[in-house]
């Protein structure tokens, strides 16, 4: 029987750490896309940025070359970058004339004067500086020219990418990222291994926008972006975490159920086996005093007669008290109304007294310090309760002589019944479940006691019924004792 239960145990718990493994999965899965797509955008906005710095020293060079030129009238002049964002080589400088004809002056950092004939035919053929005409005509063109291009070459040389620009541009563009950590700028050599993993969490793309250092590229280093990939996939990570946590209450409660029904299943099983045994050792003894009666002429001897019936009785009284439990069981006591009178308190336990404190080999003491000679209660359902109690007392108690000691006494809301016994005690992990209906405790010494798991449980419902309650204090070797209060303002 317990194989099965335990497969199925095992099935449902492997189905949760299945389930768990791929919900943890997913939300790692969602978590890496979000910090992917985050590098993605921060790159976009790194060329963005780098391209807007570009284009601020571009403006700054065509208002130099307009005044170099000196005659703003006659020029219009503007520029353009050749070449991919990440490998500008060039600007081309654009010159338009009074006429609207349109040329282009390119300058190559470090080969300008390889360009000389771009730059004479823009000045010459144009015309745009008068001064250079008529220099030409005496011959001094190329001083000019080639002056201009050393000027414009030293300029643009003062015009390498600037890192504080580039810097607030960025910092502009990546304002709105949540959780983002502030990043380093730096120029690297263009053949050098990125930076990556040795110095930092995240590199941007290194760009190369630097028109006069062709061999470098400039590049922003982040040390650590799970922060802000956390925070974008925050909705996705949050709705994980609950359908995770969601998926666990809800395996939990099934585990639960099941661990219930298995509970239930062998309690049945218990119940089964305990009910013939306490039905079968009666119903025997009963035969065999009928027998005794048909065949062996006993009706003849008074003396055995007496004492047949009155084995018979007990026996009768016994299935009674057993079939009162099975039958309480099954009814909710919550629902009986007590039937309450004043009864005195004295002569109850008296007739408690009398019941158990002349049974062979077992000590019984009452001690009464409730001074009020009646109390208010359903006799029968405290009686029932009581008897539950010390029987209990007695038959789990593995001492010579077993001791039950009753003490009465009186508190705040009435009065406080405590039946205290020098049994073995119940483990604590088991206290809290000994009321429950059909609950035994499954120690294997104990269960050599046979019970239906009633007991408790019915004195608990008595108890309540009366408006009191049942507290249970035991340590394992010291003993149990039960306390029973009972309120008198209420029913008195
Ligand atoms: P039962 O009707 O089978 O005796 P109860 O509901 O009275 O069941 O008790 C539940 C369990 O609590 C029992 O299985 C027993 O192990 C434990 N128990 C109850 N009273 C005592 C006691 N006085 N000393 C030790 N164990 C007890």
């Amino acid at each position: 029987m317990k194989w099965p239960q335990n497969i199925t145990t095992l099935a449902v718990v492997g189905a949760l750490l299945g389930t768990l493994a791929l919900q943890v999965y997913l939300i790692s899965q969602e978590y890496h896309t979000r910090a992917i797509r985050l590098k993605v955008d921060l790159n976009e906005r790194f060329l963005e940025a780098v391209q807007e710095e570009k284009e601020i020293r571009v403006d700054s060079a065509v208002n130099w070359f307009e005044f170099i030129l000196g005659n703003e009238d006659l020029v219009e002049l503007w520029a353009d970058t050749i070449g991919s964002p990440y490998e500008a080589t060039r600007i081309v400088y654009h010159l338009r004339d009074s006429t609207g004809e349109r040329s282009s002056v390119s300058f190559v950092s470090d080969t300008i004067t390889d360009h000389f004939p771009e730059i004479d035919q823009a000045y010459i053929r144009r015309r745009l500086l008068i001064q250079a005409r008529s220099d030409t005509e005496e011959g001094t063109l190329f001083y000019y020219t080639d002056l201009l291009a050393h000027l414009m070459q030293e300029h643009l040389s003062s015009m390498m990418t600037n890192l504080d620009t580039l810097r607030k541009i960025y910092t502009d563009r990546v304002n709105s990222y949540r959780g983002l950590p502030e990043f380093g700028l730096n120029f690297i050599p263009l053949d050098s291994i990125p930076l990556s993993q040795a110095h930092a969490g995240f590199v941007t793309l290194a760009h190369r926008s630097e028109l006069l250092r062709p061999k470098w590229k400039v590049q922003a280093t982040y040390n650590s972006l799970w922060k802000a990939a956390f925070w974008r996939a925050r909705y996705a990570v949050l709705g994980g975490s609950i359908s995770l946590l969601l998926t666990v209450g809800v395996f939990l409660v099934m585990l639960r159920t099941l661990r219930t029904q298995q509970r239930l299943a062998r309690m049945k099983d218990e119940f089964i086996d305990n009910t013939s045994h306490e039905l079968q050792t009666p119903i025997a003894t009963l035969m065999a005093i009928h027998e005794g009666f048909e065949k062996y002429a006993v009706l003849e001897d008074r003396e055995k007669t007496q004492r047949y019936l009155k084995t018979a009785k007990g026996q009768v009284q016994r299935l009674a008290r057993l079939a009162d439990q099975v039958l309480r069981g099954a009814q909710n006591l919550q629902a009986t109304t007590p039937h309450t009178k004043a009864i005195q308190w004295n002569d109850f336990l008296a007739e408690l007294e009398l019941a158990y404190g002349h049974m062979e080999k077992v000590r019984f003491m009452v001690r009464n310090q409730y001074s009020p000679s009646t109390i208010i209660t359903d006799p029968q359902l405290l009686r029932q309760a009581l008897d539950n109690l010390i029987d209990n007392g007695i038959k789990y108690n593995d001492k010579e002589v077993p001791e039950v000691q009753m003490t009465c006494s009186e508190n705040k809301s009435g009065v406080q019944i405590k039946i205290s016994d020098n049994g073995p005690g119940i483990p604590e992990e088991e206290q809290a479940r000994v009321f429950e209906k059909f609950y035994r405790v499954s120690e294997a010494g104990t269960h050599n006691v046979k019970g239906f798991g009633m007991g408790l449980y019915l004195v608990k419902q008595a108890i309540e019924s009366l408006g009191g309650q049942v507290a249970l204090h035991s340590t394992t070797d010291s003993g149990t004792s039960f306390t029973l209060t009972l309120p008198q303002n209420e029913h008195a």
